[in-house]
């Protein structure tokens, strides 16, 4: 008796008109597609990218060497060596991130007390190789110095919600 009605539906192509019923409900409903790479879908001012070094508005760099951001990575990504300056200020001679390593988890932005170490809102970038994911204080630096507006833009809209 089941077969029958199985026959029955196939020849009043019940199953077909189903599914172009699902179909015709797709094409006129709203698109949620995004065509990336002209269309972006929108980012969150704490979004956790690319890395960066900053400094103040004077050019001085805010980290202090106190590797509190090296000691709390639970990845091991972040190398730091520091030297005390002629002016008795203690600065790293060496920062680094190995971006193959990193998980993203922003731990050492949360752990720097003055706001030097950041993740930028960057993610359209890549590496052909291990080296190129590694990224050296100079590279953080320069980093810091491209996206300074956007950080700081971000930092002030995030310290409302402290
Ligand atoms: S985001 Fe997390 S894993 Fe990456 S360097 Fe910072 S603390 Fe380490
Ligand atoms: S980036 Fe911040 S947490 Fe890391 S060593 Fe510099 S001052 Fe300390």
């Amino acid at each position: 008796m089941g077969s029958m009605k199985e026959i029955f539906n196939s020849l009043l192509l019940k199953e077909l008109l189903k599914g172009l019923s699902v179909t015709g409900r797709h094409t006129f409903s709203r698109k949620i597609t995004v065509q990336y790479p002209e269309e972006k879908t929108p980012q969150s001012y704490r979004f956790r990218g690319l890395h960066a070094l900053r400094r103040y508005p004077n050019g001085e760099e805010r980290c202090i060497a106190c590797k509190l951001c090296e000691a709390v990575c639970p990845a091991m990504a972040i190398t730091i060596e520091s030297a005390q300056r002629d002016d008795g200020s203690r600065r790293t001679t060496r920062y680094d991130i190995d971006l193959n390593k990193c998980i993203f988890c922003g731990f050492c932005e949360e752990a720097c007390p003055v706001d030097a170490i950041v993740e930028t809102r960057v993610y359209e970038y890549h590496g052909e190789s291990q080296a190129d994911l590694y990224f050296t204080k100079p590279m953080l630096l320069a980093n810091g110095d491209h996206y300074e507006a956007e950080i700081a833009a971000d930092r002030e809209q995030d310290s409302k919600y402290r």
